[in-house]
């Protein structure tokens, strides 16, 4: 029988990245200068990002990159994580399919992004920087990103999005208790914040604007660089410690998965949950079905255009050709799930374009519903954004209890959800409503997509 959970030997774990754009006959297209609409330069980046992320980022030819010895030993203190079965869910649904999950939620961060907080912020204290510079939504790469820092004697400015900031006290805390900084964003101690707040008073704030003042902080302070917690392809390739540890897990039970499912709200988890089974797909050796999955509310992959965009609203940074809903999207207020993101991972964006995954949204109270009853059966109180993939894979399961497919479902199970419990109580109150947006409403963001090509 397999056990319920598999867990790779110390000596077991990968030693290197993968790179899925090696294997990408049709690159993810480059990130573009807003100014002069010619592909960024390494030297035009490394103002922004650290160099040897530069590199990361531009590198679209070397399939497998060393994790330099210091990455590998933090790791080691939360990884490797488990490949768990979830005989408990499938009990439940009746259902002939093989569920597994890969939990990423078990460090004090609670999910799968301080393994690219740490080569991050490895990269800066290498390069000799004073501190990094960043963003935060929900408050889990901040969180990530200030252990990160204080691991390193790194110092770390977070710009929170004012309405987590507020409603969030305890995350805010959590990042002040290993270090950092938290400023609400828009704040006033940048010139983009203050212009967001003269022309939008009474904000309370977005992602992408916490980008362009974190963006400003970095460039406009002597030692810093900026960090980014999704999105990235530099970000993509080091969550594929994610995907390269599952394929391992998968062999050594000797289980192949036909559905692989992961949420999306920038890529990064879903990019590293699949590398390697992506890498095996590209290379013509295997087949799978993948799909990403998105809040109905937030419809980047399945209602958004393939086009060039600002990844920012202060469109400090550079374009990124992506799916996207406009860089001035902001989804509805009654929206709890995360993946707030209008954009996406350009890899995804080009592996999506060229049919290599799939894309389906779910309204949140259907994941609301599916995260409740995987808590009670699994024990996991997964995040909001980790219950997109929950409720795709019961979904998945369901339709195998009714033809009788006896399929291996696997999913990302990419945090925990203690943070988010006003979300819950919303929820268990029965005050969660869904609210999809209207084709009109969508129109207004991509009308305002910047003219290029
Ligand atoms: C940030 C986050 C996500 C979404 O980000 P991706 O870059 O799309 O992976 C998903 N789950 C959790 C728990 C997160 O913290």
């Amino acid at each position: 029988m397999v056990p319920y959970k598999t867990y790779l030997s110390e000596s077991e774990m990968p030693t290197q990245w993968y790179n899925m754009r090696a294997d990408m006959k049709n690159k993810p297209a480059p990130l573009l200068n807003p100014g002069t609409l010619q592909p960024m330069t390494a030297q035009e980046l490394s103002g922004v990002f650290c160099e040897e992320l530069v590199k990361q980022e531009l590198d679209n030819d070397t399939p497998y990159i060393d994790i330099p010895k210091e990455i590998c030993d933090f790791y080691r203190m939360y990884r490797p994580s488990p490949l768990v079965r979830a005989y408990c869910l499938e009990k439940a649904l009746g259902t002939p399919a093989r569920i597994y999950y890969k939990f990423e939620g078990n460090n004090t961060s609670g999910s799968h992004k301080l393994n690219s907080a740490i080569a991050q912020a490895y990269y800066a204290k290498k390069q000799g920087l004073k501190g990094v510079t960043t963003e935060t939504g929900a408050g889990q790469w901040g969180t990530a990103l200030s252990m990160a820092c204080a691991y390193l004697g790194l110092d770390c400015k977070v710009y929170m999005v004012k309405v987590s900031y507020e409603q969030k006290p305890f995350r805010r805390e959590v990042m002040r208790t290993y270090g950092a900084s938290v400023t609400p964003s828009p704040s006033e101690t940048t010139n983009v914040g203050r212009k967001i707040l003269a022309e939008h008073p009474g904000t309370t704030g977005s992602l992408g604007c916490a980008i362009s003042e974190a963006v400003e902080a970095a460039t406009s302070t002597e030692g810093y660089r900026y960090v980014l917690g999704s999105v990235l392809n530099q970000v993509v390739l080091h969550q594929s410690i994610i995907g390269l540890e599952s394929k391992l897990a998968f062999d050594k039970i000797g289980e192949k998965p036909d559905i692989i499912i992961g949420c999306a709200g920038g890529g990064s988890n879903l990019g590293g949950l699949i590398a390697p089974f992506m890498g095996q797909k590209l290379r013509g050796e295997a087949d799978y079905k993948i799909i990403a999955v998105e809040p109905a509310s937030c419809p980047s992959f399945t209602r958004g255009k393939f086009a060039y965009d600002f990844c920012d609203t202060g469109m400090v940074c550079p374009l990124a050709k992506m799916y996207t809903l406009g860089s001035g999207f902001i989804p509805s207020a009654n929206h709890a799930g995360g993946l707030r993101y209008h954009g996406m991972s350009s890899i995804l964006s080009q592996l999506y374009h060229d049919g290599l995954m799939e894309a389906t949204s779910v309204e949140q109270t259907s994941v609301f519903e599916a995260a409740t009853q995987f808590a009670r059966v699994e024990g996991i109180l997964p995040a909001p954004e980790s219950s997109h993939a929950i409720k795709v894979a019961i979904d998945e399961a369901l339709k195998c209890k009714e033809t009788g497919e006896e399929k291996t479902i696997f999913f990302g199970l990419t945090g925990t959800g203690y943070f988010d419990m006003v979300a819950y109580q919303k929820f268990n109150d029965g005050e969660m409503s869904d609210y999809i947006p209207t084709d009109d409403d969508l129109a207004v963001g991509l009308s305002k997509l910047p003219k290029v090509e």
